[in-house]
Parts: structure tokens; sequence; C-alpha cells
């Protein structure tokens, strides 16, 4: 197996990246030494309070307790976040290091030889290089795609769409009496909405989406901007909590990236003989699932266990068929999702929160049910949304409703678990919702469900947590696979 990676070098940068419990568990079901790696640089937000809060009100609408109880009762490990230098550094040295990922390797071109015999590859600088099978796992820009569906990498013809958003997102410190009981906090508001995480280590991530036009960089200061637009809206000023955690941020921290995604490939097949798609490249999606990556580690399971099975090289072309017809449903389910939920939450919420009187809401249900496309329910200010939901139809000044605030409940409790801070010298825990501000108990990794209470950084099964462990929600089930499946797994380039 092969890698063939564009840039020259592995370098630590990039934020945290959440994985949630179906990524985790994918993860041990690929490789449990693997999975304790992770564990051992991981931060459980699934353990806490996560939910959606008024932006301006500052006070919680809807608390996302599911995401703590569906782990517990299918046994998953917690939703959680790493460094994405740490998960790279941990999934490199696992794959062989330099002996499998070839740096200043851009892919360019491949072709199909006959006869089942593989697929040639061709690199920008004139290097061939072949395989029996060729993965394009090059992200949503992706090279490959472009050859084998024939349409641009990039551009408006290459099928990737403008989310109708853009991203400012930075990571800080900063100390609020909260940290230790909330994980993520998703503050809306018109217009737009601002994500707060707690990453460990005393780091809060924030993301802020704004709905603008694309290209709408170039401005001398992104907090300036940020801070213009949180305060002066017709809404008026938002949450302290938010500037805070703007305060506590350098400016030239904040980073901005419009989004783009893809519809899913229904129509277009991902496979066509010997070659294939997974990942972005096939399936990119808005962020605010956090499931991008989950899908792509997902996706290497899947076609792991269906290329450990294969006799001879015949059959690849048809095994790399099911594979995607395995994934296409599921990815698609969650694309879709990720994709309605910006709209969601910018259209359906309003501040402070009203209920449609009765006679708005049938209305706009009878027109859901009835509309035509030459009819669309405008979102706000009647701009159009991308959200098929008769809530983007609630029209503005409508009578209010104020909602009374929702009591704002501790979670049950939880076993302890603690990470050892340095920063101040106390304990804490960092990585759970509970805190051991006594100074007791410092370690790691507490990830399964309620039953179990080990606390091991290097634990190597969990009698709690069976290895069949991704039934969460999955069209496809992957079982464990052997551990010759385990190593073409993250394949870009695999001889059989
Ligand atoms: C703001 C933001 C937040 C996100 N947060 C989360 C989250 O919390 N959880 C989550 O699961 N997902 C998240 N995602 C999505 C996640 O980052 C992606 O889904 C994931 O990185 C996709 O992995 P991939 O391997 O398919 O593609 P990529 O990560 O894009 O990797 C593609 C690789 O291919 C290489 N490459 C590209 N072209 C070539 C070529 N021609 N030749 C050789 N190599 C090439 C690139 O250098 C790169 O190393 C987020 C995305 C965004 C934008």
């Amino acid at each position: 197996m092969q890698i063939l990676e564009k840039t020259s070098k592995f370098a630590r940068f990039g934020g945290p990246i959440q994985l949630a419990s179906n990524a985790l568990a994918t993860i041990k079901g690929i490789d449990e030494g693997v999975f304790e790696r992770v564990m051992s640089k991981f931060t459980f937000t699934g353990t806490r309070m996560n939910g959606i809060k008024d932006g301006i009100r500052t006070e919680w609408y809807t608390k996302f307790e599911a995401i703590t109880k569906l782990a517990e009762y299918f046994k998953l490990p917690y939703t959680g976040v790493i460094d994405r230098p740490d998960l790279q550094e941990i999934m490199l040295e696992e794959v062989g290091g330099d002996k499998t990922v070839r740096t200043d390797s851009t892919f360019q071109s491949f072709e199909q030889l006959p006869n089942n015999e593989g697929v040639r590859v061709t690199l920008a600088d004139g290097t061939v290089v072949e395989a029996d099978i060729l993965v394009g796992c090059d992200g949503i820009w992706s090279a490959v795609r472009s050859q084998l569906w024939n349409e641009p990498a990039k551009g408006p013809d290459s099928g990737c769409t403008y989310s109708g958003y853009t991203c400012f997102a930075a990571d800080t410190v900063q100390r609020t009496d909260y940290y230790f009981d909330v994980g993520y906090q998703v503050y809306i508001g018109p217009g737009k909405y601002f994500v707060t995480s707690d990453v460990g280590r005393g780091r809060t991530q924030w993301y802020a989406f704004l709905a603008l036009p694309p290209g709408s960089k170039s401005r001398a200061s992104n907090k300036e901007y940020l801070y213009d637009l949180f305060s002066k809206g017709k809404e008026g000023r938002w949450t302290d909590e938010l500037f805070k955690v703007l305060d506590a941020t350098p400016d030239d921290a904040i980073e901005q990236r419009d989004l783009y995604d893809r519809p899913p490939s229904v129509l277009k097949p991902w496979s066509k003989g010997h070659v294939t798609l997974m990942g972005d490249a096939v399936h990119p999606m808005m962020p605010n699932l956090g499931q991008g990556g989950g899908q792509a580690i997902e996706d290497a399971y899947v076609l792991a266990e269906r290329l450990g099975a294969l006799k001879s090289r015949s059959q690849i072309p048809g095994a790399l068929t099911g594979f995607y017809l395995s994934r296409l449903p599921r990815t698609a389910i969650v694309q879709g999702l990720s994709r309605i939920a910006s709209d969601l939450i910018v259209s359906a919420f309003d501040t402070p929160f009203q209920v449609p009187p009765l006679s708005w809401s049938s209305k706009c249900r009878a027109r859901g049910r009835d509309a035509s496309p030459a009819t669309p329910c405008p979102g706000p200010g009647g701009a159009p949304s991308r959200a098929a939901s008769w809530a983007s139809c609630l029209p503005a000044g409508r009578p209010a409703c104020a909602l009374p605030p929702a009591p704002c409940s501790r979670d049950a409790p939880l076993t302890p678990l603690a990470v050892a801070d340095s920063s101040d010298g106390a304990s804490r825990d960092y990585s759970t919702n509970r805190t051991s501000r006594d100074g007791s108990t410092p370690g790691t990794g507490r990830w399964e469900g309620r039953g179990g209470s080990t606390t091991s950084s290097r634990r190597r099964s969990n009698p709690s947590c069976p290895e069949s462990s991704t039934r969460n929600s999955g069209t496809s089930t992957p079982s464990r696979p052997s551990s010759a499946q385990r190593r073409r797994s993250t394949a870009s380039l695999t001889r059989l």
C-alpha cells in the first residue's frame, strides 16, 4: 500500500476536530491500539451539557442530551475532540510513516489497465506508479473525481457549490465558570450563529457562521468585523459570553473560510473499474454535525472489509461497486442533514424564540405540502432558503409568543475521569464534565457508557464496549476486519 500525498512534509497545524461516537467506534473496530492512542489525546464533550442557546439572551433553547444517552444505550465511546495534528501524527505512525506515505507526490491522472491488471497513475512530476486499486481520497477538490467524472475539480462546473455560509474560526484560552460543565454551545440569532466548544487543556474553539456571499475576505481586522456584526445588528448586542471569547482571541488567530459542499452523488458512480472515491472527494459536507471526517473513517472501514474478502483481481470492480452502494444512503443522509442544519438554525429560530400562531403554522404546513418550485418559501428578510421546511416560511413581524427560559438542569453524575493540567498547578478534569477541583485522581481516558469505570490511558479491551459497536444508525454496519484488511483501509493506492 502506498499513500500519495501532495504536500512536502507533515506539519503540525489545524485546530481540533470532533470525533463523534460513530467515528470513534469505527476507529476502535479498525484497530484497538490506534483507538487507545486517540483516547490518550482526547477530550470528551459528549458527557457534558451541549445544545443551542439564544445568542442574545444567553438562555438554553435545547440541550442535546441524546448525544450522551445514545452513546450509553449503544455502549459507544462518548463524542469528543482531538487536535488534528495529534490525530494525523497517530495515523501517520500507525500506517508506517515514510515507508507508506510518499510526500511530494501530486496525483495528476490515471489509466485503467486492461484485463484487470490494475491502474497506472501519473504524478505531476512525471513519475508513474502502478497498483491494483486507486482510492481517490484527495478531498473536496479531488483530481481523481475530476477525471473519473470528466468534470473540473474546482469552479462552477465541478458540482461543488458554495453553501451560502462563510466561517470564522479560532481557538483560545479563557476562564469561564461553566468550563467544566459545558461541551459545546450553539448561540443562534438572525442570519448567523456562533459555536463554542471545549477542546481540552483549557482551550475553547469557536466558529462564527455567517450567511455572506463567497469571497468576502478582504478586511483589516476580522475581530473588529465580528465585534460590529454581533453588536450592531437589528437584534441588538449578542450575549457577553460571545464577546468574552472574542476578547480572549488574538486578531491574527482568526481564520475565515468559505464553506462548500456537494449534493449526494446518487447518479454518478463513486467507482469505475479499479478506481474508487471516498471521504470529501465524493461526499463533502457542511461541518455543522461534525461528521465529514467521521464519514470518511467509516468509508475506510467498509472499503477494507470489502477488499479483505477478495479472492482474485477480477472481483475488484464488483467489490468497489458494492462498497459505494453500501455507503451511499448513509452518507447522503448525513450530507443532507449537514446541509440543511445551517439553514434551519438561521431560518427556523428567531430571537426571542417565537412559537407561530396556529393559523400561521398550518398555513406554512399546507404551503410546504403544496409548494411548487415556482413559489419557494422565503427565508427571513425574503432571502431564499435552501431548507425545504415549513419553519422557513414564518413571516417577519408575526405576533410575539416568547417561551419561558428552559430549565438549566445539570447532567446526572458521571464516573470521574481526570486529566492532569499543568497550566496553573491545580488538578483539573478537562476531559469530562466532572471536575477534580480537590486535586485528586489525574488520569486519562474513560470513554465507555456508564457501566464502565476504569480509567486508563492504554486499556486494551473493555467488556462494556463490544467490538461490533458501530450499530448506532448505519446502513453499513461494519464488523471487525482482519489486520490485513486494516492495513489496506487507509490506502490511497494499493497493490493486492
Ligand atoms: C470548518 C470545518 C470544521 C470541520 N469540523 C469537523 C469535525 O469536527 N468533525 C468531522 O468529522 N469533520 C469535520 N470537518 C470535515 C472534515 O475536515 C473533512 O470531512 C475531512 O477532513 C475529510 O477527509 P478526507 O481525507 O476525505 O479529505 P482531506 O482531509 O481534505 O484530505 C485530502 C488529502 O489529499 C491531499 N491531496 C489533495 N489533492 C491531492 C493530489 N492531487 N495528489 C495527492 N494528494 C492530494 C491533501 O493534501 C490532503 O492531505 C470540518 C470541516 C470544516 C471545513
